[in-house]
């Protein structure tokens, strides 16, 4: 009786205490409430490898049922308030610090220890132990904690209006699962017996009937209420594991910063990447080269910044007109390129349609602005990026010397290009 009210109160002192602390976040910043969060993460674990009390149905932590369950509820709480993003920040920074807990600890028992005056040693046994413990309960809580969110926002869909029953069942069906995978280690590295797994997971539900309870009252009464907007759940995943950072980061690398086009690198490597495996797979392979006609003079009569605007316009216009076939480039200033996987007739009828498309723009008609072009596609004549690229030029230069706003894709103007009659059957 006694050691079930010591749970309740302490369950009660942690929550209010760090609900305390989450409530002033935007007063003291929320990195107090992380790190109060993170403090608790050592007594958690070593409370549940040596701490426990008997109860009616069985043996009982309070680090698993009091502290492990309120971190979890509180990182649900975190999510709720503020978004998948704060979330990863303390799960992550646990897993990283135990990481380098255990990485600092490998050097520290290469110390040649003095002992104590009273003859005392630092038992290093029982903070490998506690170590290996506290990795294994975070990378547990990696999983717990993306699994909440996702079958919290899942659960929305059918619960919106049941606060509680959704808390309730997100926090309840995590922490089972987790009991199952933290007595699991507990029972390899401490011995726990099996009394140790339903105790712990009776108290964990109490724990979470406990918890939503105080978590639904808090959220009603002191934080106030507004509409979340349900998000994708790929979305929230990508944002806990870090992957849409990432992503953003490898897209923007490469890109040009007027137009948002691939720029000149990404076109000599990944067109060089491109020809080479043309050549070695015979599929075709087209470069158009796209030049603005009298560009200068825009930038003349208009200025620089609208010059800009132009350079802009032209470059979502071949955007637009680009399929996941085509890859866009912008390779200097008023100078772009495609390069695209339709074979040499196609992709001159594709240099036609962005030609017109180009002269129907409703930014750039104002202009009276056109383009020239250059068209080259793969064939035996052709063994890297820059023989490609000479066959393009020349039939641009040939372009312009021509009169512009026109598209050339033959040598002379008029043969059939050799990549057209070129079968590549032979080559391989
Ligand atoms: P054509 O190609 O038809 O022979 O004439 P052009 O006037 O387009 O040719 P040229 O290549 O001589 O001029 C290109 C101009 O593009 C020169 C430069 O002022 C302008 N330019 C280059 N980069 C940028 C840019 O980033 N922004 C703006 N506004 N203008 C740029
Ligand atoms: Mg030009
Ligand atoms: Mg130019």
């Amino acid at each position: 009786m006694l050691n079930s009210f010591l749970l309740i109160a302490e369950a009660v002192v942690y929550f209010s205490v760090m609900v305390t602390l989450f409530k002033f976040r935007s007063r003291v910043g929320l990195g107090v409430f992380v790190c109060a969060l993170g403090v608790m993460h050592f007594l958690e674990t070593y409370l549940a490898s040596v701490f426990y009390v008997a109860l009616p149905f069985g043996m009982v932590s309070p680090g698993s049922a009091v502290l492990f369950s309120g971190k979890l509820v509180m990182l649900l709480l975190l999510y709720i308030k503020e978004d998948a993003a704060k979330v990863r920040q303390p799960i992550y920074g646990l897993l990283l610090g135990n990481a380098l807990m255990i990485g600092l600890v490998l050097l520290l028992r290469m110390h040649t220890i003095a002992p104590m005056s009273d003859g005392r040693l630092p038992d290093i046994g029982f903070i490998d132990e506690m170590g290996w413990l506290m990795v294994w309960g975070t990378t547990l809580l990696v999983v717990d904690a993306i699994l909440i969110i996702l079958l919290y926002e899942k659960l929305g869909r059918y619960l919106r209006q049941a606060q509680f029953a959704r808390i309730l069942i997100s926090v309840a069906c995590v922490l089972t699962l987790d009991q199952a995978g933290f007595f699991t280690a507990l029972h390899f590295v401490a011995g726990a017996p099996i009394a140790v797994f339903f105790g712990g997971w009776f108290a964990k539900m109490a724990a979470a009937l406990a918890f939503s309870t105080m978590l639904v009252a808090y959220l009603r009464w002191f934080e106030m209420r507004d509409i979340q907007v349900p998000r994708g759940l790929t979305d929230i995943f990508d944002t806990l594991t870090y992957r849409e950072r990432y992503e953003a980061l490898v897209e923007h690398v490469g890109r040009d910063g007027l137009t948002g086009l691939l720029h000149r690198g990404r076109f000599d490597s990944d067109g060089e990447a491109a020809v080479q495996a043309s050549l070695r797979t015979a599929r075709p392979l087209s470069l158009l080269i796209i030049d603005v006609d009298h560009f200068k003079s825009i930038n003349d009569r208009f200025g620089h910044a609208e010059g800009d605007k132009v350079l802009r316009a032209v470059a979502a216009v071949l955007g637009e007109a680009a399929s996941p076939q085509d890859q866009v480039f912008r390779i200097g200033g008023e100078e772009f390129a495609i390069l695209s996987m339709r074979p040499h007739p196609v992709a001159r009828l594709f240099g036609e349609s962005i030609r017109h498309a180009i002269k129907a723009s409703a930014a750039i008609s104002r202009f009276d602005l056109t383009v020239s072009a250059g068209i080259s596609s793969v064939s035996e004549t052709t063994s890297c990026l820059a023989d490609l690229f000479a066959l393009a030029d020349q039939r641009l230069y040939k372009a312009k010397s021509t009169g512009r706003d026109r598209v050339i894709g033959e040598p002379g103007g008029h043969e059939a290009d050799t990549a057209i009659a070129w079968t590549r059957s032979d080559r391989i």
